[in-house]
């Protein structure tokens, strides 16, 4: 281990929680590490369940997590878990594993399982020259420290009754979004797209006034395990209020958002609900441009979502689409934003 003087030992660790989110701290943790400890390498995976909208199956993918502090690691290469038997041994065990490494300089491969609430999560690999129990002990204990803190802010970014993203995460993850469509080099531009859609539940004030509050709450549950396995892991999922949910799609077109948005629908329509039996949702949609707000993002969903609601209820609107044909008017104050 490299000398470590307590003051400094302590700034590391206030330095570790300076940016009370994820990525930043997974990031920040790898950076201590290489200061801290004797090793050629450190480096954190993240594990994946990706569930591609037309496979049958989902499977469980190893991503690096990004050294750069960007938003979208769409990017990285995936390595896959069942192909990787070290790192199984490791999610299987749930403890730190040690193998040759076959670099040269760094001989030993320290796998060391990251916990979340249900099993390993990821995983934290150190390439060092000895078997030096202390550094890997630091790393263990930093690791632990960092998995607390992940799970308190995972908390606080999370809905209580579905586990979705809650209102309060909303915000700060669109305009993240937002600011990377921005950093895009124009030669990706057309790659990258985010997607917003806002999910109402139909008559939802008729299953509480005719099942009470409690087979409301159970109706809820279910709606979010339909968007949970309908969209894919890089989606985000968030419940905004009471019986109002946004899904935010990565990296889609207009014509495959269209597609999975009416499989969802059609998802809802057929899903059998205890007691209440079918339920149907409305759904408005909108494209995320660079120079967007979540505010006026939301409202154009929201507008769509309006059309939809007074015209039949149980179908898709995209606000875009609406302007185009003529069915809704484009606000002001968002062709003065485009002028920015
Ligand atoms: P519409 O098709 O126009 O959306 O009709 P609606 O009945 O769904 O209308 P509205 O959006 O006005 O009503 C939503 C209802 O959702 C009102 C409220 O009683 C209920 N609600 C809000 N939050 C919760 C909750 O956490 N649990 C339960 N059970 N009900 C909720
Ligand atoms: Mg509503
Ligand atoms: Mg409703």
């Amino acid at each position: 281990m490299v000398n470590v003087d307590t003051p400094k030992l302590l700034r590391s660790l206030a330095k570790l929680i300076e940016k009370p989110e994820i990525k930043a701290l997974q990031v920040s943790l790898v950076q201590t590490l290489e200061q801290l400890i004797d090793a050629e390498s450190v480096a954190l995976y993240d594990i994946r369940t990706l569930k591609q909208v037309d496979a049958e199956q989902a499977e469980d993918f190893l991503i690096r997590v990004g050294i750069d502090d960007s938003f979208d690691d769409d990017g990285a290469p995936l390595i896959l878990l069942r192909e990787e038997p070290q790192f199984l041994e490791c999610y299987r065990s749930q403890h730190l594993v040690i193998v040759p490494s076959g670099v040269a300089g760094a001989p030993l491969r320290f796998i060391h399982p990251i916990l979340g609430m249900k099993g390993v999560t990821g995983f934290l690999v150190i390439e060092a020259a000895d078997h030096v129990e202390r550094d890997q002990e630091m790393a263990a204990i930093f690791l632990g420290f960092i998995r607390n803190y992940i799970l308190l802010l995972n908390d606080n970014q999370r809905d209580h009754l579905t586990g979705l993203l809650n209102r309060k995460s909303f915000d700060d993850k669109v305009m993240k979004m937002i600011l990377s469509l921005g950093n895009v080099n124009k030669r990706d531009a057309d790659k990258v797209c985010y997607c917003l859609a806002v999910l109402d539940i139909d008559h939802f004030k008729r299953v509480n006034d005719n099942y009470g509050h409690l087979m409301g709450d159970e109706v809820l549950l279910h709606f979010a395990q339909c968007m949970n396995e309908t969209f894919r892991e890089y989606d985000l999922l968030f419940r905004v209020g009471g019986e109002e949910f946004v899904v935010v799609l990565r990296n889609v077109d207009a014509g495959r958002a269209q597609v999975v948005m009416e499989r969802f629908r059609k998802v809802v329509e057929t899903h059998y609900f205890p007691q209440v039996g079918q339920i149907t949702a409305s759904i408005g949609v909108t494209f995320i441009g660079p120079h967007d707000l979540p505010g006026l993002v939301i409202d154009r969903a929201d507008q769509a979502l309006y059309y939809v609601k007074e015209h039949g209820r149980n179908q898709v609107a995209f606000y875009e689409h609406l302007v185009e044909q003529g069915k809704l008017s484009q606000k002001q104050v968002e062709s003065d934003i485009e002028l920015f």
